[in-house]
């Protein structure tokens, strides 16, 4: 059987617009005018506030230097470099004024991993922080990028960054230059296949690719989400919204992944928020924050929520003002629900559920219910249609196990430049999540588990082939397969099964001190080239051949399993 949603009824989808038309030019729907006093993004650091007259006006000024300066034109991508900011928007819809498409990469890459991503999206340009950019250089040097084309999102003041430009600086140029491009409004139908973004993920297997996503893509996911969560519903009493025009979010989480740019970004500043911008992640100033702002929504991923049930320090903080706490990207324990209920008892809580592919959102928190039911993701949103194929082969029914297949108008274009991955994902409309899931008589879906190889540690995607593919290059490796194991706050990390070459194994015997000495410099292997949730924290097991089958594919769930047994005998 297929399923539909619950949830109510998608209006006509805009398909002539990019996104900043559609947030910044249009009046908009949900932020009445009197809210119009509350800034769109307020500074967490300096409490710098920013209406929409100046995010319109830096962005505009953005393109207009992007286009003189530096030639940049449709089609082309942008790199952003950069962890939160409030120019982050900025350089984002600039880009997009152009009718370019961003790629938005992880403030916490290496330059190697960068690199990987600016080759393989063919950026040529960068927006980057002065926390990030020794490594934007670095990795841009060897793409062939100038580094005049390596730009400052932030003005920070001190000699060393001098030389570089910055958003202030485009801004000021941008501004006193004759307007050098005209602002295309797209042909009926175009907004569908019009890229915005080029995101990173893995999909269902392999290395990270470019999640090709239309500018329709992310407006249709704002609109699923708005009627889900009954945004534009004015007959909801003020108490009965979820969403309420001029209330704030802590914006923690990082807008180059899809969930903070989709969700935070765009969904709540359509809903009327203001953004409370924060750069870097620390528990202490989230607290302070929440107090100082009256934060009302926060949008976390569970080892967030890990902190702030064990955390002693939440008994110091008034957190009073919040209402509503969703996590995503990970699974949320019901345990872990039940101790959030106590933490803060008069907030609602619910977990959704989405992925790059879907330029987000898939299933949505209820709004008829205060406190969701434990373990359920919620519900599909309006526009997907949904279906489960068991492990035979056949579709699954109401509480049946099997993996979900979806379509929606929020369903990216594809895999950029890779066709074959494409085909294995995207099928006829079809999008494979990879995920297994049970659909509950009421018709909420639960995550039970996954068919892919992908993991999540800390809600950030772990591909196992790209770290077998580095490990592979050791000298003593011979073969080797990375599989999760299960982790109280990082939900699960990297543990890497590994055959040692016939040199190795002969040194290891002769001295059984070397197994040591073997595994921890595997261990720096990977932390010296790879973002911190990559490292092999679950260590390093040897092992005499790695099971495949007969053609030769990795048992990866024999490993698994085996891999949770030994964490269980530890
Ligand atoms: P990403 O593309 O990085 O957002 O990763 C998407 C994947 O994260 C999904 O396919 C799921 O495997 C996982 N995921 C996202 N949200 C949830 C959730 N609420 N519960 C369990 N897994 C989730």
């Amino acid at each position: 059987m297929e399923f539909t949603s619950r949830m109510g009824t998608l209006p006509r989808i805009p398909d002539d617009l990019t996104i900043p038309q559609f947030l910044l030019d249009s009046h908009h729907p949900k932020r009445p005018v009197n809210t119009h006093r509350n800034p769109w993004l307020i500074d967490e650091t300096t409490g710098r506030r920013i209406g929409l007259e100046e995010i319109r006006a830096r962005t505009y000024a953005v393109a207009n230097a992007l286009s003189g300066m530096f030639k940049i034109r449709e089609d082309d991508v942008v790199c952003i470099f950069s962890p939160n900011h409030v120019d982050y928007p900025t350089a984002l819809w600039g880009i997009h004024r152009l009718g370019a498409i961003a790629t938005c990469a992880n403030p916490a890459y290496t330059a190697s991993e960068l690199q990987y991503q600016l080759e393989l999206s063919n950026a040529c340009l960068v927006f980057t922080h002065s926390l990030n950019l020794s490594i934007a250089l670095e990795a841009a040097r060897t793409c062939n990028i100038p580094s005049e084309r390596v730009i400052l999102l932030d003005s920070p003041q001190s000699a060393e960054f001098k030389q570089y430009l910055n958003v202030d600086n485009l801004v000021r140029e941008g501004l006193s230059q004759e307007p050098n491009f005209t602002e295309r409004r797209l042909k009926p139908g175009e907004a569908k296949t019009k890229l915005a973004l080029l995101s990173f993920s893995s999909g269902t297997t392999g290395r990270p690719k470019a999640v090709a996503i239309a500018h329709y893509g992310l407006i249709s996911n704002l609109l699923q989400m708005s009627v889900a969560g009954k945004v534009t519903e004015d007959y909801t009493t003020w108490e009965d919204r979820r969403y309420r025009p001029g209330d704030a979010i802590y914006a923690v989480l990082p807008f180059y992944h899809i969930y903070g740019a989709v969700v935070i970004l765009h969904f709540y500043l359509f809903c009327g928020y203001s953004l409370v911008v924060c750069t870097r992640f620390n528990f202490t100033q989230m607290l302070k924050s929440i107090e100082t702002y009256r934060i009302n929504h926060l949008c976390l991923v569970p080892p967030m929520i890990v902190l702030l049930c064990k955390n002693p320090e939440v008994k110091n903080h008034d957190l009073s003002s919040v209402r509503f706490v969703m996590s995503g990207a990970a699974p949320l324990s019901s345990e872990l629900t039940e101790q959030l209920i106590k933490v803060l008892p008069n907030a609602s809580i619910a977990q959704a559920y989405g992925m790059t592919e879907s330029s987000t959102t898939i299933t949505f928190p209820r709004m008829d219910m205060k406190i969701c039911t434990l373990g359920s993701s919620g519900m599909f949103l309006p526009g997907v249609t949904a279906k489960v194929i068991k492990e035979d082969g056949s579709l699954a029914g109401l509480e049946e196990q099997g993996e979900l297949f979806v379509k929606a108008p929020s369903v990216a274009l594809g895999y950029y430049k890779n066709l074959e991955a494409t085909a294995e994902t995207f099928n006829n409309g079809w999008l494979r999540t990879g995920d297994e899931v049970i659909i509950s008589k009421e018709h909420e879906v639960f995550i039970v588990d996954r068919k892919k190889e992908i993991f999540k540690v800390r809600g950030y995607q772990v591909a196992p082939a790209e770290l077998e593919g580095h490990l592979l290059n050791h000298p003593d490796v011979a073969d080797t397969c990375v599989v999760p194991i299960p982790d109280d706050y990082s939900g699960e990390v990297p543990l890497a099964f590994v055959t040692l070459t016939a040199g190795a194994q002969a040194r290891v015997k002769q001295n059984p001190a070397e197994a040591n000495r073997i595994k921890a410099e595997l261990i720096k292997f990977v932390a010296d080239s790879k973002v911190h949730y990559k490292r092999l924290a679950g260590g390093v097991e040897f092992i005499d051949v790695i099971p495949k089958n007969p053609s030769g594919k990795l048992l990866r769930r024999f490993l698994r399993d085996k891999a949770k047994e030994l964490k269980q005998s530890e």
